[in-house]
């Protein structure tokens, strides 16, 4: 099949062609005939899927080709709106609305937090065909009465499931009751948990129901490693193991922003280029971490779950599980950032005593074991005791009874399940993290001590480095967007 066959306009094939794609994607190939046709839409689709395209498409032909029929008044009323859980991810789903509609008269905006409201107001007035918008600060404009919903007639939640992570609900379900009723409504969501399900219910009406597998969802290409390791040598484990190999453009996960931060300072002390990206970040901080580490000035990009959600820095070389995820669906969404077709990627895990409860989840759901590889210098203590990964049990609807009674933990110590909903605060306003605690508290001390020589620091490999900026840009799949 190819995008011809799909019924869009000449416009949007030439923009589609402009971009380079040749064949629609999986999820292109159902979501494009369906949203045209004009129904609801519940989509099983992540990162990487081409889920973006998949919704922007048709939603423009339809703009494109149809008048409002509930002209407010405004010579350009507001028409569509897609909400998304993090900042970077409304930015990139406005840029691509931007590059699939360049030969279309639409204007879209991305709509976010973190950055004055007087330039948003300005837009608002100008005009919006698409709003792309993160919930909070959309409904703080429309408190503001900046913005008006009445002639909305296509809404699109991306990303739903981390959306209700990251405690968007009730702001959902306030932008919902303030929308017209006759209206398209198009679900994207990675996983389906009763809480999705629940809101698709309210949400859609008798939806078409389509599921694509990911692009990397072949875990096969990727080659997965485990590299056992006291909790408090996994640092200095991974200066060691970028430094040795010469790793540039690696993407590494911690399970909360302090541990990113900790992990960045540490990186730096050996000398490797390293930024963080979570949510306590200033947007501008963000935006710039982020186009650092795409343009390779910086090796190492450290992120939570959610900061690296949504963004597109798909086919790296190298993904690090600094801390493994807890939950194991989690682990197959970071890995898939790595590989790309024809081609092998790298993801590795450093597992400390404490984790062996999340590797066995983990290994389930991908129904084999992942090699482990002790890294010599770095072979962890046999008599080593677990300890608990979260300190905080009273973490309520977050904990499930799957991981309550997970065997890595103590006696009656929960785990949660959604520890990444705890990583970035509800409308990224608010910060209450400090009720989660990374259990390498040794590392502070660990630090204060010379560093090991087995680090390889750095001159040698900072000469390699000169193919780096284009093929790993390349890797990446960042070009065009
Ligand atoms: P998404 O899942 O929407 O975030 O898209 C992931 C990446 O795939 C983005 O870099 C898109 O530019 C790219 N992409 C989307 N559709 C296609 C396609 N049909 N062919 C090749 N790349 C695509």
């Amino acid at each position: 099949m190819t995008f011809d066959d799909l019924g869009l306009s000449e416009a949007l094939l030439r923009a589609v062609a402009d971009q380079g794609y040749t064949r629609p994607t999986p999820i292109q190939m159902q979501a494009i005939p369906a949203v045209l046709a004009g129904g609801d839409l519940l989509a099983g689709a992540q990162t990487g899927s081409g889920k973006t395209a998949g919704f922007v498409l048709p939603m423009l032909q339809r703009l494109s080709t149809t008048a409002s029929a509930r002209g407010n008044g405004h010579r350009r009323p507001l028409r569509a709106l897609i909400l998304t859980p993090t900042r970077e991810l409304a930015a990139q789903v406005d840029a691509s609305v931007k590059a699939y509609g360049k030969h279309l008269k639409l204007a879209s905006f991305a709509l976010f937090g973190g950055v004055g409201f007087a330039p948003q107001v300005a837009q608002l007035r100008r005009g919006v065909d698409i709003l792309v918008a993160t919930p909070g600060r959309l409904l703080d404009h429309h408190a503001r009465r900046n913005v008006d919903f009445s002639a909305v007639d296509i809404l699109v939640l991306d990303e739903a499931d981390r959306m209700l992570d990251m405690g968007f609900i009730a702001d959902i379900k306030r932008v919902l009751a303030l929308l017209p009723r006759k209206r398209q409504s198009l679900l994207f969501s990675a996983t389906f948990s009763d809480d999705i399900r629940a809101l698709a219910e309210k949400l859609l009406d008798q939806p078409r129901t389509i599921q694509a597998t990911p692009r990397n969802s072949t875990v096969e290409t990727i080659s997965q490693r485990v590299h056992p390791v006291n909790r408090h040598e996994k640092a200095q484990l991974l200066s060691h193991l970028i430094g040795k190999n010469r790793w540039q453009q690696v993407l590494v996960f911690t399970r909360t922003k302090h541990g990113a931060d900790k992990l960045v300072r540490s990186l730096e002390a050996d000398r490797i280029r390293a930024v963080a990206l979570h949510g306590n970040k200033s947007q501008n901080v963000r935006t710039k971490a982020l186009a650092d580490f795409k343009r390779s000035a910086v090796d190492v990009m450290v992120a939570t779950d959610i900061a690296a959600r949504g963004i597109d820095i798909d086919q790296l070389p190298h993904v690090v599980n600094y801390d493994l995820p807890n939950v194991p669906e989690d682990y197959v969404h970071r890995i898939g950032r790595t590989g790309r077709a024809g081609a092998t990627g790298e993801a590795i895990s450093l597992v400390c005593v404490d984790e062996h409860g999340f590797l066995r989840d983990i290994e389930r759901l991908l129904k084999r074991p992942i090699a482990r590889e002790v890294v010599p210098g770095f072979e962890p203590d046999p008599h080593a005791v677990a300890q608990p990964v979260f300190a905080n049990r009273n973490r309520g609807r977050e904990l499930t009874q799957k991981h309550a009674h997970s065997p890595a933990a103590p006696r009656g110590q929960h785990r949660a399940a959604h520890g990444n909903a705890r990583q970035e605060p509800a409308h990224q306003r608010h910060t209450p993290s400090s009720s989660v605690h990374n259990r390498d508290g040794a590392q502070s001390r660990h630090h204060a001590q010379p560093r090991s020589s087995n680090v390889v620091t750095n001159g040698a490999a900072r000469q390699s480095r000169s193919h780096s900026a284009t093929s790993a840009g390349k890797r990446m799949g960042i070009a065009g967007r």
